[in-house]
């Protein structure tokens, strides 16, 4: 087990050979992390985090005694800032890397001043500047993929599948040595102190294809879900099923309030409404003053939500 702990981030093993490295994203706890894997001779690593950060991966990778060079593939899991913003400035460290990500999701790495950072400007707000402007992936360093993807790293074998609706070239990655299941953001927000989902549906978010997503993720039968955010959780099946159980609750919830006139204007009322019947929410909103990260993102997804219900309508 190798764990080190500095002020700006935090290194652990996990599993033998797979490491979370929590990144500390404007200084905030148990909020957004990336994850290293490494057969002994090469690494991969499971998506890499926001562009303000991509020092502290490289200095994560120098603590696990992983050589640059030996990094094989950055796999990610889509391009949201905090998720794939460190690539463009990041592959140039590793001279034998290639970017694996969803076709839909390649323009954006290519070029990020074209959509990605705007429309991240436009959802995110202030948070953006935090995750900081992603530089450009060379378009040759990048394989697109659609469908299900196979891929192996020595002895480690990795399955890559879609899993839109959190966004549409959203993939999921399980490795099947160690089931466990590496689901970006497509399977919700997990809070390890508080033991604690929330959604994580901000818009344009698709209901419909993220249920389809999960059951996708239930069949493959993982045993471990580690959470970009946040960490490492082995009840893996329950947790999915719990994630699906609660999108449904809200939307349903949601749509109810809108129907008695209470609109995205009562953000407040409509999470106290909604805590009333779910306990994760109940337990996070009294114990979270100092998770304003994931305070943030709560809203975010609120409002996904509050969205969907409306372009339903
Ligand atoms: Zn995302």
């Amino acid at each position: 087990m190798i764990t080190c702990n500095v002020m700006e981030y935090s290194v652990g093993e996990v599993i033998g050979g797979v490491w979370f490295v929590d990144l500390k994203v404007g200084g905030e706890e148990e909020y957004t992390g990336i994850y290293v894997l490494s057969d002994g001779r090469e690494a991969l690593l499971i998506d890499v985090g926001p562009s303000s950060t991509g020092e502290k991966v490289l200095g994560a990778l120098k603590d696990i005694g992983i050589p640059f060079d030996s990094v094989r593939y950055l796999l990610l899991t889509h391009v949201h800032l905090d998720h794939g913003g460190a690539c463009g400035g990041l592959i140039r460290f590793f001279p034998k890397a290639t970017v694996i990500v969803h076709r839909r999701g390649a323009f954006h790495l290519v070029n990020p001043d074209a959509v990605l950072w705007k429309s991240s400007i436009k959802v995110l707000g202030s948070v953006a500047e935090i995750y900081g402007k992603p530089e450009p992936v060379p378009e040759e360093r990048i394989v697109s993929i659609e469908d299900t993807f196979y891929l192996s790293l020595g002895n480690l074998d990795f399955e890559i599948l879609p899993t839109p609706g959190h966004a549409s070239h959203h993939v999921s990655i399980y490795c099947r040595n160690y089931r466990v299941l590496f689901p970006g953001d497509s399977a919700g927000v997990y809070v390890p102190s508080l033991d604690a989902m929330l959604p994580n549906t901000p818009p344009p978010f698709k209901l419909d294809k993220a249920l389809r997503s999960i059951d996708a993720m239930i069949a493959l039968n993982p045993e471990v879900i580690a959470y970009t955010h946040f960490g490492v959780s082995r009840e893996g099946l329950y947790n999915l099923s719990r994630c699906r159980r609660q999108l449904t609750a809200w939307y349903e919830l949601i749509k109810e309030m809108k129907v008695r006139g209470i609109g995205k204007e009562e953000e407040e009322e409509m999470l106290g409404a909604i805590a009333q019947s779910d306990e994760d929410l109940k337990r996070f909103i009294a114990k979270s003053e100092r998770l304003k990260g994931l305070q943030r993102g709560l809203r975010t997804s609120l409002r996904g939500l509050i969205q969907l219900v409306e372009d339903a309508q």
